[in-house]
């Protein structure tokens, strides 16, 4: 069998875990801060805040900025349900900005045609939720000059991109949004077992996730609305959860953050050698298509199945290569065609650029501990697929 994505944990981490096992600390303590401090110095932003998974980063980020009943978010359709989720979380209505056909990102054309008519019927959204679909950067340049002019605030959902760059500078600096989300889900660039991270440019932004991760509960006698009883003295100023990493998951992570080098060189080599083959070999597939201004950390290589030039269909290329024991899988199900967001009133049709992207993709399998042998038992299996 081979796994579409795999975590890759060595002695070292391991390690890392056994020392932390036997330390003070087994919740949050001395190493979930010292591990936001890594990943904010790596990413050459200021804050970074620690959280359970990326679910709940983006929940605390939705709520951090002031999203509730009456406002709206926006997202891609290409995600993972959790990107429109946070906007429901808060009481806000969801919506959506259909993908470009090439990057599979939210298009900024698409997403300005939608503010211009927003704007004209009052309905501007609050929040706009930009994806970095399978590790490479949307178009944040653009959208950040929308967002100044229509006055939205942007979080970017870059679970997938971790050691991504845009325009050289690393996904995460917060140069073009007000907060960054990253999950560390096993099939991620790096893992903690469940975990996720918020980060931004902002204190007063972080100061608020970090009383959102933990029920809303301050210890600074500067935020209290008395003078402190004792040193046991805790106030709760805001309707906060327990969203709290463990330093276990923060040891796991600071160890994984020491390799982030070695698992990107190993993906971008992976994902050249699918493009070289794929492409000479001339098959009816769409290889990932990339602009020039990013470096893409390659969460997931998705091919499209050419539905005008292929014999045979996505499904029947799926099926086949599941046959031959190799894992692929789709990335995403439009999320607006979810049973949920059906019932909210989205119908079939409403992002077609979304809907066609659907019909055609599959991920191949792309992990660091994919041998080059593997690899070519998955293009030798694609080529049968589409032969047959
Ligand atoms: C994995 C993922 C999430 C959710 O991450 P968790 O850490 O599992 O909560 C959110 N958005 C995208 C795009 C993802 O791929």
């Amino acid at each position: 069998m081979i796994p579409y994505g795999r975590q890759d944990i060595d002695a070292s981490d391991v390690q890392a875990v056994i020392r932390q096992l036997t330390s003070d600390y087994l919740t949050q303590g001395p190493t979930v801060p010292a591990f936001e401090q890594a990943v904010a110095t790596r990413c050459k932003t200021k804050h970074a805040v620690a959280v359970t998974n990326a679910t709940a980063a983006l929940h605390i980020a939705c709520l951090a900025l002031g999203l509730g009943p009456g406002d709206r978010l926006w997202t891609s359709p290409i995600s993972f349900v959790a990107s429109a989720n946070c906007g429901l979380y808060c009481g806000a209505q969801v919506d959506f900005v259909d993908i470009d056909p090439a990057s599979y990102n939210m298009c900024p054309k698409a997403l300005e045609a939608k503010l211009v008519a927003a704007e004209m019927n009052g309905t501007l959204p609050k929040i706009v939720v930009a994806v970095h679909m399978a590790g490479q950067s949307c178009d944040m340049a653009s959208i950040s000059v929308l967002a100044k002019k229509y006055g939205f605030a942007v979080i970017e959902d870059a679970s997938h991109a971790i050691g991504g760059l845009h325009d050289g500078e690393p996904i995460g600096c917060g140069r073009h949004s007000d907060i960054t989300v990253f999950s560390f889900h096993p099939v991620k660039i790096i893992t903690t077992g469940e975990g996720g991270m918020a980060l931004t440019r902002c204190a007063e932004t972080a100061h608020r996730m970090r009383l959102l991760r933990s029920h809303g509960i301050t210890r600074d006698e500067d935020k209290m609305t008395e003078v402190s009883h004792g040193l046991w003295h805790y106030q709760q100023i805001s309707l906060g959860f327990n969203y709290r990493m463990t330093d276990l998951q923060a040891a796991l992570g600071l160890s994984q953050l020491t390799r982030i080098d070695a698992f990107l060189e190993k993906r971008r080599r992976l994902a050249d050698r699918y493009n070289l083959v794929l492409q000479t070999n001339k098959l009816p597939i769409i290889c990932p298509w990339q602009h020039p201004g990013t470096l893409s950390s390659w969460h997931l290589y998705i091919i499209q199945i050419n539905g005008l030039l292929a014999s045979a269909t996505r499904r029947e290329v799926f099926d086949h290569l599941r046959n031959d024991g190799i894992l692929v899988n789709v990335h995403y199900i439009p999320i607006h065609t979810q049973p949920w967001y059906q019932r909210l009133g989205f119908k079939k049709g409403d992002f077609p650029v979304a809907e066609a992207y659907y019909t055609q993709a599959i991920s191949l399998p792309l992990h660091t501990q994919l041998t080059d042998t593997q690899q070519d038992q998955v293009i030798h299996s694609l080529e049968r697929a589409l032969q047959a």
